[in-house]
């Protein structure tokens, strides 16, 4: 098992997440995150858990000067940075854009002249309008027009795919690649646009829940506890590297009945809204319509795969945000 683990991003909702199973494992876990959408009440939290065996570096992963020495005290690096959630995605292009290719280069730059294998978090936006259902992870990329600025999200996260392989190909940089489907679950932030911590928060107060467009787009949700232990197994598995898996769950239910979901198992009484998706993020917005993975080189590499299911997740989400 590799033990000095360097996470980028560590602040974030996953990041933590994943920080904390590696420290409850034993290892050692050093994070970098700017907090801009990371939180610092994460980072006190891991620092409570493991005193001796946490750092948290406040700084950007952009930086060659703060990420290098950085990776080159680390056995495995993790890089979570990004710039993430469709509505900061459509709202700040340019940091989007710099954040995830710039902070991208930097580590890849750092990880292969230390020789330190790497875990790059891509995202099943890369699949953009693909129909190839489920999507499997050789199938090609159907992204949008320049003029939409989601599609350049998903641009960037396919360019760090193609840099991260590239490293690979050109300087022997061991890199495992992930696309995360939708991931759910405790220190989700509702407010960069995710869907299932607004919808909870709703139904709880009994405001209505806002479901964008009519409610029939799809999706499939995995809990944050069964995407980190997958995270942490590939990190650990040398026949993985080299390679791009998708990571989630693959129940799919349509958004519309998300929403009715919720209110059964949160006993809510809210009234559920289908607001346009102009109203929700302006004009010249485009969804995918289905997204759906197939795990079956997942499932292969390790044996196992997200399992927890739509209510159990909804319940957790409940209990924290009650
Ligand atoms: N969505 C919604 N209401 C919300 C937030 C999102 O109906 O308050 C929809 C959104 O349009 C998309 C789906 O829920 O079709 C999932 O959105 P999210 O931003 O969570 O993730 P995405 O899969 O789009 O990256």
């Amino acid at each position: 098992m590799l033990h000095r683990i360097f996470i980028t991003g560590g602040a974030g909702f996953i990041g933590s997440h994943l920080a904390e199973r590696f420290l409850k494992e034993g290892r050692e876990v050093t994070v970098l995150d700017n907090l801009s959408t990371g939180r610092l009440s994460n980072v006190k939290a891991l620092q409570a858990l493991a005193p001796e065996r946490f750092r948290f570096v406040e700084g950007c992963a952009t930086e060659p000067n703060v990420v290098a020495p950085l990776v080159a005290e680390s056995d495995a690096v993790v890089h979570l940075a990004a710039a993430v959630g469709v509505r900061l995605v459509v709202e700040q292009p340019i940091h989007t854009m710099r954040t995830n290719i710039g902070a991208t280069e930097t580590v890849l730059d750092a990880a292969s002249a230390a020789g330190v294998p790497l875990l790059y978090a891509s995202t099943s936006e890369v699949y953009g309008k693909s129909a190839m259902l489920p999507f499997t992870e050789n199938a090609d990329l159907v992204l949008g027009p320049t003029s939409i600025a989601r599609w350049g999200y998903a641009a960037s996260k396919a360019t760090g795919e193609w840099m991260a392989l590239a490293y690979g190909a050109e300087r022997d940089l061991e890199v495992t690649i992930v696309r995360l489907f939708n991931t759910v679950g405790p220190r989700q932030l509702g407010r960069y646009g995710m869907v299932l911590p607004n919808f909870v928060k709703a139904a709880l107060r009994g405001e209505p829940l806002r479901v964008f467009g009519d409610g029939q787009q799809t999706r499939c949700f995995a809990h944050v506890k069964d995407v980190t232990q997958v995270l942490g197994g590939l990190l650990d598995e040398p026949a993985a590297r080299g390679s791009v898996f998708n990571v989630g769950n693959d129940v799919e239910v349509s958004i519309l009945a998300l929403a009715e979901r919720v209110c059964a198992v949160a006993g809510s009484d809210s009234e559920i809204q289908l607001v346009p998706y102009a109203e929700a993020y302006g004009h010249g917005f485009e969804d995918m319509r289905r997204r759906v993975p197939s795990l079956a080189a997942l499932e292969a590499a390790l044996g196992y795969r997200p399992r927890t299911g739509l209510d159990e997740i909804i319940a957790d989400l409940i209990c924290v945000l009650a």
